[in-house]
């Protein structure tokens, strides 16, 4: 049975619906901080009626819908992807925003296409993590290849960022935050919490983010900042 709360609505900063629906599985999977690449189904039926479900709840109330699925859009079925269009249409829906790894840039582009065709316009999110490319690539195995952020830009109109990580100081954080909102129109700040992989948060770090950092982007509303991972009120288990 599914358990997890996978609708909730942002109110503060770039109010939304958002909404975390189950794909194929990231196909990537080899992040080293990541375990929730396991919420996934190869059943493209059983995706279909748990997403359809959460589809249904949309209200369209802020016109517009965040899409996660612990993975990239490319991981979601074709039934889901039509659903998605439809509530958007039925609900005034004019801004839609997917997550997609970098593996998948090349499909953003027929992804933008096809929504703009029909009046929505797709934001695409990548979790960069860091700018950092000898951190990101070496230590967080993000597959990222590409270290040139101006390139990275075309594809992208947001980034994730991981900080609370060991090894990050003030400066490390802080520069990924100023490279993050130079060239992206959003970015998200995830602080690393406890999980099944073996890289564990940093306390030291996460005191510094706190008491010297959180208190600059706290209200800026291009920075959303997530000191949990399910701050955003999906993710979390039912029964909690
Ligand atoms: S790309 Fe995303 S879902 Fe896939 S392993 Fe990395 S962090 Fe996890």
């Amino acid at each position: 049975m599914d358990n997890l709360i996978r609708y909730s609505t942002i109110e503060d900063k770039n109010k939304r619906e958002i909404l975390l629906l189950m794909g194929s599985g990231c196909k990537w999977k080899k992040c080293s901080f990541c375990d929730y690449h396991t919420d996934f189904n190869k059943d493209e039926e059983y995706c279909f009626k748990i997403n359809e479900q959460e589809l249904n709840k949309v209200t369209g109330k802020y016109n517009t819908l965040e899409v996660v699925n612990s993975g990239s859009f490319v991981d979601l079925d074709k039934k889901t992807m039509k659903k998605i269009e439809d509530v958007c249409i039925q609900k005034n829906i004019n801004t839609l925003h997917f997550e997609c790894h970098w593996a998948h840039k090349d499909e953003i582009a027929p992804l933008k296409e096809h929504f703009n065709n029909i009046g929505i316009k797709i934001k695409t999110k990548i979790g960069m993590e860091t700018f950092d490319y000898y951190y990101r690539e070496s230590f967080l195995n993000k597959g990222i290849e590409e270290k040139d952020v101006t390139i990275i830009k075309e594809y992208f109109d947001e980034v994730c960022l991981l900080q609370g990580l060991p090894g990050q100081s003030l400066d490390f954080m802080l520069k990924d935050i100023a490279i993050g909102l130079e060239h992206f129109e959003r970015i998200c700040v995830n602080i690393m919490v406890e999980n099944k992989t073996k890289i564990k948060p940093d306390p030291n770090t996460i005191n510094n983010f706190i008491n010297h950092i959180y208190p600059i982007y706290k209200n800026n509303t291009r920075v959303d900042i997530l000191l949990n991972n399910t701050d955003f009120g999906v993710g979390g288990n039912k029964n909690d």
